[in-house]
């Protein structure tokens, strides 16, 4: 069997299974998804944000890119962030990074990957604005680890500066923001921020017109 097949062959299983538990599964979820959750996370193939946080199809809604950047010129980013928020209203938005994540480390180097530069100077832009605390952190995992942390920080107050959020905030009283970091080495996801609705972040990037 090649590999592949065995993903389809996995398929026919699982998909046996929810129906043999459950006979109404995909009926169900075929008409109609109403998550509470839009995930923010990384594409690394060890941070599968169902298996994680024990969530069923229909329980989250995901978007994942390299290092669970908010970027603002992210057509895809923006697009799935207005649909969580505004179509399915979403009560909490997860930015999850992951300790050991490549693209934070990459970030930490000089190499130059190609295009993927352009998408690592914005962890790179991260590190310069807490360089004092970073550099002052001899071990270079422990510095990965806290690059990680300022940079889900970073991510959450990024989605607070979009004026999507801020107008779910002024009109519907949310949703939640969170930034979490998930831990590869023990499976524990660690809270390390927290935006509650209406957070007050710098005048300067307020809209007092929405
Ligand atoms: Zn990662």
């Amino acid at each position: 069997m090649k590999v592949y097949e065995q993903l389809l062959k996995n398929n026919e299983e699982w998909a046996k299974k929810r129906v043999s538990d459950d006979p109404e599964f995909f009926s169900r979820l075929a008409h109609l998804q109403t998550p509470q959750f839009l995930w923010i996370g990384c594409s690394d193939s060890r941070v599968p944000a169902d298996m994680i946080t024990g969530t069923q199809p229909g329980e989250i809604f995901v978007h994942r890119n390299i290092a669970n950047m908010v970027v603002y010129t992210d057509v895809n980013l923006l697009s799935v962030l207005e649909y969580a928020v505004n179509q399915l209203k979403v009560q909490h938005i997860i930015v999850c990074g992951h300790y050991g994540c490549g693209g934070v480390k990459a970030a930490m180097t000089k190499h130059s990957l190609g295009i993927i530069n352009k998408w690592l100077r914005n962890i790179k832009d991260v590190y310069r604005f807490h360089r004092e605390e970073l550099d002052a952190i001899a071990d270079e995992e422990a510095r990965a680890d806290r690059l990680t942390e300022l940079n889900v920080r970073e991510q959450v107050m990024n989605l607070a500066k979009t004026s999507i959020i801020q107008k779910a905030w002024k009109y519907e009283n949310k949703p939640h923001l969170h930034g979490w970091v998930y831990g590869l080495k023990d499976g524990i996801i660690h809270p390390v921020f927290e935006m509650t609705s209406r957070t007050h972040i710098d005048p300067l990037y307020e809209y007092d017109d929405l």
